[in-house]
């Protein structure tokens, strides 16, 4: 089961809620928390074997995968240190 995590900056008040992430039902795909350097955002998307991942909301593949245990990460909008933090839920 995935979980669902969230973002929020506490020096420009940027944030994302529920973003899911981890494995469902297919052991073979994952989705992963990623920085969008194009579009300055923070979000989840899926990767699956060699494929490029691409940013779920602007498409662009200039993107930075996040490693899942991380709790502290620059905000891409202001640079302030902000943090992930794990959010109730989960899903299939
Ligand atoms: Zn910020
Ligand atoms: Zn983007």
């Amino acid at each position: 089961m995935g979980e669902f995590v969230g973002f929020r900056c506490n020096f420009c008040g940027y944030e994302e809620t529920q973003l899911p992430v981890g494995k469902g039902r297919d052991p073979d795909k994952e989705i992963r928390l990623f920085v969008c350097t194009s579009c300055k955002s923070v979000h989840s998307t899926w990767v699956e074997g060699d494929e490029k991942p691409r940013c779920s909301v602007c498409y662009d593949s200039n993107i930075q995968l996040l490693e899942p245990v991380a709790q502290e990460l620059n905000c891409p909008k202001c640079e302030a240190v902000a943090v992930i933090a794990p959010e109730s839920g989960s899903w299939e």
